[in-house]
């Protein structure tokens, strides 16, 4: 799948990065349909936090569940 990546301050791509898989018991994979960035990916972007290099940006989103782990708990939304 193709994810934003931060590289440091002022760099970011989109690149290839490995499909996620559910690891932990709690787990949920969502098919992502839009995501936008974050006050916390623009404040990265300007320098004002530091973030590992090639962590990923674009944590606001919406989109399908497509799986969930053993001790996911269903919500009133429907997840
Ligand atoms: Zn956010």
């Amino acid at each position: 799948m193709r994810a934003a990546l931060y590289l440091a301050a002022g760099k970011v791509v989109d690149d290839d990065v490995p499909d996620p898989e559910i690891v932990e018991p709690t787990d949920a994979l969502v098919r992502v349909l839009r995501s936008c960035v974050c006050g916390s990916d623009l404040s990265a972007y300007r320098g004002v936090i530091v973030r590992p290099e090639r962590s990923r940006l674009g944590h606001e989103f919406v989109g399908i569940v497509a799986a969930v782990a053993g001790q996911c708990r269903r919500s009133g939304l429907g997840i």
